[in-house]
């Protein structure tokens, strides 16, 4: 079999063409004589490849002067530590939770502050994103925190809290660089890769200058220090040097595509080929309230779990791969990130309306 269309929620897709640049550059980097996996993360061509890839995620999100672009490790899960070590001053921080991600987020931050539950939509299954009141936010908090789009339940914000003076941090990790982004509304806008930008490894936090503070809690480690990895150019030790060049190559690709305005469209399409077949289906149903339907992960059931496996099973046999939805939701799930073309998605439906009329 060839290359499947892969609906994993992450690690995921990535683009071919990125996949062929790096094999064909594998054994002997732009001249080098070395892979980039061999190649020490001090060396002048390391440093062209971290600061081009900068460069490029600067010119495709449009991030402004005053914010800093940090590539570290630890995964976004790491984040959901560092972000509260780094940002709580008055040790209070409210938090939106519209699934299982901020959900985990706001359980690590109550490890090192107050943290607020300001709204949630668990006792809706997290179907939706809560409603939420900007007047309901403590004037005290250092930052208001949200999970942009919930990987598991295929939601997503369709506005940003206004939050005023407080900085608003976004998890994107499940729809980094999906879309346009106005980064000036974010103090701090951070994703794991492994599902829209590269292999799991590498983690991108985009934070303003004035969240970056020697004044962090006492306990931070060094490392997870914002102002280590920003004064060091996130290269206080080694960082995760093969990802890195492979988001730089994801980078360059998003630019070749056309940019974000372009993705947005492209990916609008796809999701709208999906969403329209599961709206007219007797068989399926999406599990998202519709207003609040993420463009990157489309959860949808049959009702019945043992049809939902068969569909599992007779899906992966025709290389449509890792349909199974989240443990936590069942049923089945389709990730179409940035490198899934349309023509896996026309693919799915198309045997999706084929099990619908072998199985009415
Ligand atoms: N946030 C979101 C929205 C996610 O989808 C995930 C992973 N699926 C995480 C955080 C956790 O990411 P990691 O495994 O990189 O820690």
């Amino acid at each position: 079999m060839g290359r499947v269309f892969n609906f994993s929620a992450g690690p995921a897709m990535l683009p071919e063409e990125v996949l062929k640049t790096a094999a064909a550059e594998m054994l002997d980097y732009n001249g080098s004589g070395m892979s980039v996996m061999e190649m020490s993360h001090r060396s002048a061509t390391f440093k062209g490849i971290i600061e081009t890839a900068e460069q490029d995620i600067r010119d495709l999100m449009s991030i402004p002067d005053n914010y800093r672009v940090l590539f570290l490790q630890g995964g976004a899960t790491q984040q959901f530590a560092a972000i509260p070590m780094n940002l709580m001053r008055n040790k209070v921080a409210d938090y939106i939770v519209s699934g299982n991600w901020s959900k985990k987020a706001f359980k690590e931050a109550k490890l090192y502050g107050t943290a607020n539950l300001v709204a949630s939509s668990e006792d809706e299954n997290f179907t939706r994103v809560p409603d939420f009141d900007s007047a309901a936010f403590s004037p005290d908090a250092d930052y208001v925190y949200i999970c942009q789009n919930e990987t598991v339940y295929g939601t997503r914000y369709t506005h940003l809290p206004e939050t005023g003076d407080i900085p608003l941090v976004s998890d994107v990790s499940s729809m980094f660089l999906s879309e346009p982004v106005d980064v000036s509304k974010y103090g701090l806008i951070y994703g794991g890769v492994q599902k829209n930008v590269g292999p799991a490894g590498v983690v991108i936090v985009i934070v303003r200058d004035d969240l970056i503070r020697e004044d962090v809690l006492p306990f931070t480690p060094t490392i997870m220090r914002y102002k280590t990895q920003a004064d060091a150019g996130s290269l206080s030790n080694t960082p995760p040097a093969y990802g890195i060049y492979v988001c730089g190559l994801v980078f360059k690709w998003l630019k070749e595509q056309g940019g974000l305005e372009a993705m947005q469209k492209r990916n609008q399409e796809k999701a709208a080929l999906l969403y329209d077949y599961l709206d007219q289906s007797k068989l399926f149903s999406g599990t998202a309230q519709k207003e609040f339907r993420s463009l990157m992960n489309v959860p949808f059931v049959t009702g019945d779990a043992d049809l939902d496996a068969k569909f599992i099973a007779e899906a992966k046999a025709r290389g449509l791969e890792s349909l199974k939805g989240h443990r936590s939701v069942g049923g089945m799930r389709a990730s179409i990130y940035n490198a899934m073309p349309r023509e896996g998605v026309e693919a799915l439906v198309a045997f999706m309306e084929e099990f619908e009329k072998n199985n009415a």
